[in-house]
């Protein structure tokens, strides 16, 4: 229908695949066991939240954020590992770093290319930036499939690659052969991304300064910190001083740097929170395989990638779990790698059991 005056103009003017798209779906959670986003389900204790409440309280909001970040920054690398010859940027989330990164660096047309399924995010991003983005199947077993990956970087010639180590939505973590294969390999950049890496325990951070053609990309979002969207992006300052140019000027807002500037001392209790998860996920994985007609992946994330093919498909499974008032994330039309398959972030040891129980209760025969 084009003939109300708004949807003519919508048609004439927003771009096709922009009206063809959905937006990023975000479900209603409130009152849910919330296993879909892999956020951390500790939140920080009392006293951590009342500093963050004065540092909040003190935030100059009349003036905009502080051109000069770098006492943030060196807290920043303190905190993290990152070193001291690395450039850094900073992001909304690492979400708007994947943007910076392929803004700066795709002409229309260009490749971004990826292993495939991963984070979905990697070709929203390439083809809002007019970007062509190439997915690059995993095996069967949803591992990388080296041999394809080198022979699509010779055919493609991408300009970025994105490598999430550990992969969204598997879980599994590439080997360090593997990935230094594609970085010999790859003509452009080569983004690794380390969101999930405070559970996985290998990290190519402190190479950060010295690789020529990569940068490693970093959230705090998985680590108890999802709400204040902030991410961070190292690597050799040549690299940072360019991708930097096409960053939003004061991106960062007061609150966000101020929050975090008064968590960030407390660094050590995050650690605590995300060993914690690291710890609970294989029991976890053990009892969801036990389950009829689960299969469990592998995974050195803060979350499992489940296949569901006994006696209710991914889909009834989803559903069961949400009238039950669990979230976890269904990618069983996601991909056909992923056909039947739900991905369940690890929560506190009240809420996998409550999964557990939940689901024993829909599968039992
Ligand atoms: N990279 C990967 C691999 C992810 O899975 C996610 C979140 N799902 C992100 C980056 C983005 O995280 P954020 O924007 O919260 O920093």
């Amino acid at each position: 229908m084009t003939s109300d005056p708004v949807s003519g103009r919508i048609a004439d003017t927003i771009r096709a695949g922009i009206r063809a798209q959905q937006a990023y779906p975000v479900p209603h959670a409130t009152g849910f066991i919330k296993l879909d986003a892999m956020e951390s389900p500790y939140a920080l204790p009392a006293a951590v939240r009342a500093e963050v409440a004065a540092a909040v309280a003190a935030a100059p909001l009349n003036r905009y954020p502080e051109g000069d970040l770098s006492a943030l920054a060196q807290q920043v690398r303190q905190a993290f590992g990152v070193p001291e010859a690395a450039g850094l940027l900073f992001g909304n989330g690492s979400d708007e770093l994947i943007h910076l990164v392929i803004q700066a660096c795709c002409e229309p047309g260009d490749v971004v290319l990826s292993p495939w399924p991963s984070f979905v995010y990697f070709d929203i991003a390439a083809r809002l930036s007019h970007a062509r983005f190439v997915g690059v199947p995993l095996t069967a077993d949803l591992r990388l499939d080296l041999p394809a990956m080198l022979a699509a970087i010779a055919e493609h010639r991408p300009k970025v690659v994105f490598l999430a180590l550990p992969n969204n939505p598997t879980g599994g973590l590439w080997r360090a052969s593997d990935v230094q294969a594609i970085l010999d390999a790859a003509p452009g950049l080569v983004v690794l991304d380390e969101a999930y890496q405070p559970f996985a325990g290998s990290t190519w951070m402190p190479r950060a300064a010295e690789l020529p053609n990569a940068v490693v990309l970093r959230t705090v979002s998985k680590i108890g910190l999802a709400g204040l969207r902030f991410g961070y992006l190292a690597g050799h300052p040549a690299w940072t001083t360019q991708i930097d140019k096409v960053r939003p000027p004061y991106n960062l807002g007061v609150l966000v740097q101020a929050a975090l500037r008064a968590v960030l001392p407390h660094k050590a209790l995050l650690d605590e929170q995300a060993a914690r998860l690291r710890a609970d996920r294989q029991p976890l994985a053990n009892a969801l395989a036990e389950l009829p007609g689960v299969q469990v992946y592998d995974s050195a994330a803060n979350f499992l990638l489940a296949r569901f093919s006994g006696k209710k498909d991914a889909n009834a499974v989803h559903l069961e779990l949400k009238t039950r008032n669990i979230l976890v994330k269904n990618f069983s039309s996601a991909h056909p790698l992923l056909n039947g398959c739900l991905r369940i972030s690890v929560g506190a040891p009240d809420e996998n059991a409550a999964l557990l129980a939940a689901l024993q209760d829909i599968l039992s025969p």
